[in-house]
């Protein structure tokens, strides 16, 4: 088995009828870049930036993201690369920036909202950022956006950075793809909407899961309610892919669940562009999706649509290699 991996490390990733889809994997810091390589990562679908925020007493400049941002953009040599803004707050604290305690901070000032608010750190993060995307292939992603207006602003302060470093005369890409991460409710409901805007999305299954359940991710006398395979879930995710073709764009996941070998074949089904998974489980999963058919997947998928039960799924999809 061992040897088959090392087979498709060099491989794109195709199915049994000859579709392709992107394996791509999720990193914290530059140094994880090796791991992606040697484990046959078409790109990066998710670079948590927070890790440059956390463990340090105070911001890192645009100096150090630079750094961070410009390292992981040539070390992919050319291949996607999709960074995601800051996204602290909810169970990643960071002390120096003093925020008042909260009841629920999984619902609280988190992500896109302290960025929208301290304007001035999201705006060295994309500076930073703008001024690394012209050394690789960068696309900008935003996390929990919730309304649209989220996203308007965001990008209105994208669009400001990169007009004033134009004006700086320092050079930016003009081929920076912008989408969002779809990990909360309402965002997925409107996905029609969003997708008129945005240039792709990635699905975050591991909020999307505890918001629409109502089930804490970190509660383990909830977890029995955290299910991945229920069909709300599962139809949640369709609304999103079908949304995003409906408008030409991808769409993708970086959730837990986009490496899970009992998911991949509804994914696959359900028309996912992009799994992006930790480094380690992508050629098991490129193995998985070369033996699988995507047509018979999509028949799969529409029947975990209509179960009930995240167990009644899980028997459906073990029925397939029985
Ligand atoms: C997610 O919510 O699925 C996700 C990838 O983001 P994080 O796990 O960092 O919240
Ligand atoms: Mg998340």
């Amino acid at each position: 088995q061992i040897e088959e991996w090392r087979k498709l490390r060099d491989q794109a990733t195709v199915s049994a009828d000859g579709v392709h889809v992107e394996l791509a994997a999720n990193i914290g810091t530059p140094n994880d870049v090796p791991g992606v390589i040697d484990n046959g990562g078409e790109a990066v679908g998710l670079y948590r930036t927070e890790f440059l925020y956390m463990g340090r007493d105070k911001l890192p400049t645009e100096e150090i993201q630079f750094n961070a941002y410009k390292t992981v953009l040539e070390k992919m040599e050319g291949k996607p690369v999709v960074v995601r803004t800051l996204d602290i707050g909810g169970d990643k604290e960071l002390p120096y920036l003093d925020l008042p305690k909260e009841m629920n901070p999984f619902l609280g000032f988190r992500a896109v909202r302290l960025c929208l608010d301290r304007t001035d750190i999201f705006r060295t993060q994309l500076r930073a950022l703008l001024r690394a995307s012209v050394y690789g292939n960068l696309r900008i992603m935003f996390p929990m956006i919730a309304t649209l207006d989220e996203f308007r602003q965001a990008k209105a302060l994208l669009l400001e950075e990169k007009d004033k470093l134009a004006a700086e005369g320092i050079e930016v890409s003009d081929e920076i793809q912008l989408g969002i991460m779809v990990e909360i409710p309402s965002t997925a409901i409107i996905a029609d909407q969003f997708a008129k805007e945005v240039d792709f999305f990635s699905i975050g299954t591991n909020d999307l899961i505890q918001y629409t359940m109502a089930a804490d991710r970190m509660n383990e006398r909830v977890s029995y309610l955290y299910q991945p395979y229920n069909p709300a879930i599962l139809r949640l995710v369709k609304m999103v892919i079908d949304a995003a073709h409906k408008e030409g764009k991808w769409a993708g996941m970086c959730g837990e669940m986009a490496g899970d070998a009992t998911a991949i074949p509804l994914l696959l089904g359900l028309g996912l562009d992009e799994f992006s998974m930790s480094a380690t489980s992508i050629l098991p999963a490129r193995s998985q999706i070369s033996k699988l058919s995507k047509a018979d997947m999509a028949e799969l998928a529409a029947k975990a649509l209509t179960m009930q039960t995240a167990a009644q799924v899980v028997e459906l999809v073990k029925s397939i290699d029985a």
